[in-house]
């Protein structure tokens, strides 16, 4: 993986976290937005600002492959089911 851009914004536009895989508002502060390039792939990335330190406390194991996005609860490390 090869980071582009990893920096908190403040959002314009509505757009889907990767988290929790539900609407960030517009014009929401502390955005974590991520950009990076994956298997020759640009991939973007937007995060509520509790899901970016919800994924901080997941156990690395659960993460270090990928997770799939919107199987965890808004801000937490809990499955939705
Ligand atoms: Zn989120």
């Amino acid at each position: 993986m090869t980071m582009l851009q990893d920096k908190v914004i403040k959002t314009r536009t509505i757009h889907v976290c990767v988290w929790f895989w539900e609407d960030i508002d517009a014009e929401e502060e502390g955005v974590q937005y991520r950009v990076y390039v994956l298997d020759g792939d640009f991939m973007w990335e937007w995060w509520h600002p509790e899901c970016w330190e919800a994924v901080k406390r997941v156990p690395y194991e659960e993460v270090e492959d990928g997770f799939c996005t919107g199987t965890y609860s808004r801000g937490g490390v809990e499955y939705k089911g």
